[in-house]
């Protein structure tokens, strides 16, 4: 197995941890191609059902691959190492990405790459900026939401994490009691437009340091709707937009609360953020005001590499690929592929 230094740096990499089968290949930090095959069958569920996600990416994942190469330019004998997501994620959707690259990588006799799927949301800013370190960076998705320390590209320290549900599941089970559809948070989004985010006030919850709850403001948010809908079977209806521009200014606000806390704590100016719900136009103006606040330079991807993707997977193991950060054929998925705890 021959390993370049010198030369251009071309990664296949693959992300299968959850709904989306992505492929995206890279030379060095530029981003060729990034492809995202999304999974329309959990629509009607409202929510991802592990199963049938695992079964999409397997009849997503050649096609993809193949239309990654064909769009890229790249031949085949071009590429120098093959990445995927080892974890966190769903086991049966982790297993489809991870046996593909392995067998690429055996095939191709290619160097193989693990990616913890959290580092790679965090590392997605580095792929059209060189961010200044230390910096911290809170990633909110659908499944997880996470501060991390981020003293340079291979030390990345969770410093604080949901101890319930994630921001992003809350966008979309309050979507859900809405009637909305599923992925619920750009729903909420769009329907908050003339809303009064100050309509509906709700409890903050009341958890130390920089860990978060969310799991007793979706219980507030669904109290209000059942005990107004009492009195008023259209409450939802006439007030759909309030209720959606309060309840996504409530999660913003425990976000960038949060965000704050953790600037002051630290005395790290630097910020990013990352995730799915980092798409939200909202959150990303609060994230701009912290920027003001702190005259500081926040870093805020683009959409594409904002939710689930396959270019984070590749900057991630650009940087492993330089410092030989290679893995076997016999490692397994870990669905709960935990960062290391920030030690003070
Ligand atoms: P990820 O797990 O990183 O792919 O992100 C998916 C999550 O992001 C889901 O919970 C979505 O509801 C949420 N999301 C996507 N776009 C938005 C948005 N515009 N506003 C709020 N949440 C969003
Ligand atoms: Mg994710």
């Amino acid at each position: 197995m021959s390993i370049k230094v010198n030369k251009d740096i071309i990664i296949l990499a693959i992300e299968s941890s959850c709904d989306d089968t992505s492929v995206a290949i890279s030379k060095n930090k530029e981003i060729l191609v990034n492809i995202v095959a999304n999974q329309k069958v959990h629509k009607e569920y409202g929510g991802v059902v592990p199963e049938l996600a695992s079964r999409e990416h397997q009849k997503n994942i050649v096609p993809t691959i193949s239309l990654a190469i064909k769009m890229s330019k790249i031949s085949k004998d071009q590429i120098d190492a093959i990445a995927f997501t080892r974890g966190p994620g769903l086991m049966g959707s982790l297993l489809v990405g991870a046996s593909f690259a392995k067998s690429l990588s055996i095939s191709l006799k290619k160097p193989l790459i693990e990616i913890n799927h959290m580092e790679a949301h965090v590392l997605a800013n580095c792929i059209d900026e060189d961010p200044v370190f230390p910096f911290i960076c809170l990633t909110v998705s659908g499944g997880h939401t996470q501060i991390v320390r981020v003293e340079n590209v291979n030390q990345i320290e969770v410093i604080g994490e949901t101890i319930d549900d994630s921001a992003g599941e809350t966008f979309d089970k309050c979507a859900k009691m809405l009637g909305l559809n599923y992925p619920g948070g750009p729903e909420i989004e769009k329907n908050s437009k003339h809303g009064n985010h100050l309509a509906f006030s709700f409890t903050h919850p009341k958890v130390d340091g920089l860990n978060f709850s969310f799991s007793g403001l979706k219980t507030n948010f669904m109290r209000l709707i059942q005990n107004k809908s009492i009195n008023n079977p259209s409450f939802i209806q006439h007030r759909l937009s309030d209720l959606c521009a309060s309840i996504q200014y409530t999660i913003i606000q425990i976000l960038t609360n949060k965000l704050d806390l953790a600037i002051r704590k630290y005395n790290v100016k630097n910020i990013a953020i990352s995730g799915g719900v980092a798409a939200n136009q909202e959150f990303r103006k609060a994230i701009i005001s912290l920027e003001k606040k702190y005259n500081t330079k926040a870093l805020i991807p683009k959409k594409e590499y904002s939710t689930d993707n396959a270019a984070m997977i590749a900057i991630s193991s650009y940087y492993k690929y330089r410092t030989s950060q290679f893995t076997k054929t016999s490692i397994n998925v870990d669905p709960r592929y935990k960062l290391k705890q920030y030690d003070q």
